[in-house]
């Protein structure tokens, strides 16, 4: 067994597999730090007669720091259903494994095609569940996690991109997204525009070296980044509407204020926007002002 604490091949590579029925396996793999590999994911990729990948370069370079050697067959979300009944075909008696290049498959990822056959054709699917990096981004993130809705990537283009934000920005859910580092500034100008001062927390190279996590209203946050552009990989997170951190006294003033120019509705609107809380809830306020409560 090697003594390096670092070292986390296989402590015996050439050892027989742990006997594993046959099946399709959805793999986890790490988002960052190797350590994050579990135990039963490498004995699942140990016993593999056929390991499903994005990018045999990627998946090559993780198999031989566990100091395994498999046979690799590409897999993506465009693969044919021929390429599928091959894949279905060597689980149908052996182990395939499927992984993506980091974190869990099929989150963000290729394979929901390929378990969605596997379940039709009676084979059974099984997982080794590990690292992804909407759970990883959301457990440090300080903002409600009982309900959240993963929108997985925007659209870049900006038309699309404020539809979706306008499709989903009414959930009482704290919001989920995959970023990139070019267009977190985009995104989040868009964000802020629509969704207002909410709460938000980007979550960068999450469990590698340079892990950082920047929270703050989403109108901050996008004069930050509109200024620079961050490297690595990101998960962008927004509150839920009404959990902003509001001033009670300055929520009260700036709906007064704004009652003194605008009809109720108008004033509503334009508070709920600035202060990311729910309309509804403001126009009750408004009204309970107008009538002297
Ligand atoms: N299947 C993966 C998972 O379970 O997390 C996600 C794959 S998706 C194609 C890749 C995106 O996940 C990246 O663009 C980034 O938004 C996010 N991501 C992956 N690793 C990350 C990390 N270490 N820190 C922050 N975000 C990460």
């Amino acid at each position: 067994m090697s003594s390096d604490p670092y070292d986390y091949s296989l402590s015996e590579p050439d050892k027989p597999a742990k006997a594993i029925d046959s099946g399709l396996y959805i793999v986890a793999t790490p988002i960052g730090n190797l350590a994050d590999m579990s135990h039963r994911a490498m004995e699942m990729l140990q016993a593999a007669d056929l390991v499903a990948v994005e990018d045999s370069r990627v998946t090559g370079k993780l198999l031989h720091h566990l100091g395994l050697k498999k046979r690799m067959r590409p897999y993506h979300d465009h693969s044919s259903d021929a390429d599928r009944d091959a894949l279905l075909a060597v689980a149908r008696t052996g182990v395939v494994v499927l992984v993506s290049d980091a974190g869990t498959p099929l989150i963000s990822d290729p394979g929901y095609k390929l378990v969605r056959a596997a379940r039709e054709a009676g084979i059974a699917v099984s997982t080794a569940p590990g690292a992804s990096a909407v759970i990883a981004a959301l457990s440090i993130s300080g903002l409600p996690t009982d309900r959240f809705l993963f929108a997985g990537f925007l659209p870049s283009r900006a038309k699309a991109r404020a539809d979706a934000i306008a499709e989903i920005g009414n959930v009482k859910s704290t919001l989920v997204f995959y970023e990139s580092g070019p267009r977190l500034g985009a995104t989040l100008a868009a964000l802020s525009e629509q969704l207002g001062g909410r709460q938000a927390v980007v979550a960068r190279e999450l469990t590698k070296k340079f892990e950082e996590v920047v929270s703050g209203a989403l109108p901050e946050l996008a004069e930050r980044y509109a200024a620079v552009e961050p490297k690595g990989e990101i998960v962008l997170i927004v509150g839920p509407p009404g959990e902003a951190q509001v001033e009670q006294g300055d929520f009260e003033a700036a709906l007064k204020a704004a009652l003194e120019v605008l009809p109720p509705a108008r004033a509503a609107k334009e508070i709920a926007k600035r202060f990311g809380v729910d309309r509804a809830e403001v126009y009750e306020r408004a009204m309970a002002l107008k009538s002297g409560a």
